[in-house]
């Protein structure tokens, strides 16, 4: 008898997880041990299912890198005895966590996805079950014994979004989760359509977990009227080691003398400069105007069409991972997990 694909949920908190208390009408967590109770539909599965939870579930507002580490940590040890993995988390900072555990879980041959919802579980209209349910059936899925899914995702509302490459873009619909520069992994219809051209498939050896994430970056979001006070004291920061320079349109930034000296001043002290679009799609084209072309010579790196949170998860793991300036601009420079499309690459799949 084939052996019964096993799944593993490890519950974090956020909404999914919440139920109604009777009496008070207040939120609180459920005890997942009682899942099944929840959403019965899960015993029709044939699959088997474990469950992991936090003793403390946590808003996702509340979500570290020693959390991501946490997290890393279970699916590590629990890697061998089980065909996937579900991560049911708060949508707020899902996004964040699913770059995150993209770049920990080198050579990830496992799904790995993650769901949540905006409606808790035990509200009659909750989002939750679909997306529970179809999470789970993914990260079971097979095509000729080997899983269809082998990276970090996020399942939300009938679509599959490679992790690194999302957005969460809405706080009211239950679409709330958008991959502007990636196309989606798969949509759940009658049938789970997967898109098998756009699936990662990393290279073929033992999963190695990095356990080192160095959070000491920062984000600087310009906007017209910004004041040499504000991006000084960003700049400045104690033991800042990378800043990701949010810009306008395809990497554009006011070319005042006084903001390129203070990147300049930065960049001699050795602070990684990340160049980042403000805008929801597209990318990061240094050199295209005028209003870019300073950066390139100061250095500042491109990010291409990265996503700001995979650019904070990429930098927290590259600079927690690899020792010399060189080194860790060459990583930020090249696509690890398929968090960002490299020029050559965008220009190749168009027809002129
Ligand atoms: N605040 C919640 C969280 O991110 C919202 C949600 O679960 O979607 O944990």
């Amino acid at each position: 008898m084939p052996k019964q694909t096993s799944v593993l949920l490890i519950y974090t908190g956020g909404t999914i997880g919440m139920i109604q208390d009777i009496k008070t009408g207040q939120l609180r967590p459920f005890d997942f041990a009682h899942l099944t109770e929840q959403i019965p539909e899960l015993k029709k599965f044939d699959i088997r299912l474990s469950a992991i939870s936090f003793d403390k579930p946590i808003d996702s507002s509340d979500m570290s890198p020693d959390v991501w580490l946490k997290i890393a940590k279970i699916i590590e040890s629990n890697y061998s005895r089980h065909d996937g993995f579900v991560i049911l988390h708060g949508s707020d900072t899902m996004a964040f966590t699913a770059s995150a555990l993209s770049f920990m879980l080198q050579n990830l041959q496992k799904p790995v996805i993650l769901t949540g919802s905006q409606l808790p579980i035990g509200i009659i209209r909750t989002d939750g079950k679909e997306n529970l349910i179809t999470a789970i059936e993914i990260a079971a899925a097979k095509h000729k014994g080997k899983p269809v899914v082998q990276e970090v995702c996020i399942y939300f509302e009938y679509r599959l979004y490679r992790g690194n490459r999302t957005h969460k873009v809405n706080a009211e619909h239950f679409n709330a989760f958008q991959s502007p520069n990636y196309p989606v992994l798969a949509e759940a219809g009658v049938h789970l359509n997967y898109n098998s051209a756009a699936l990662f498939r990393p290279a073929k050896s033992k999963l190695k977990i990095f356990t080192s994430l160095n959070a000491d970056i920062a984000i600087l979001k310009l906007f017209p009227g910004i004041t040499p006070n504000a991006v000084n004291a960003i700049l400045n920061t104690k033991a800042l080691k990378a800043v990701i320079l949010e810009t306008f349109g395809a990497g554009n930034c006011s070319t005042q003398a006084w903001f390129l000296d203070a990147l300049k001043s930065a960049a001699k002290k050795g602070i990684l400069i990340l160049n980042i679009t403000q805008c929801n799609a597209g990318s990061v084209e240094q050199g295209k105007y005028e209003t870019s072309a300073g950066l390139e010579s100061i250095g500042v790196i491109s990010g291409a069409d990265m996503t700001t949170e995979a650019a904070v998860a990429k930098l927290m793991f590259v600079l927690g991972n690899f020792k010399t300036a060189k080194e860790i601009r060459k990583q930020m420079k090249v696509s690890l997990r398929g968090e960002m499309t490299l020029a050559a690459d965008r220009f190749k799949s168009k027809e002129f």
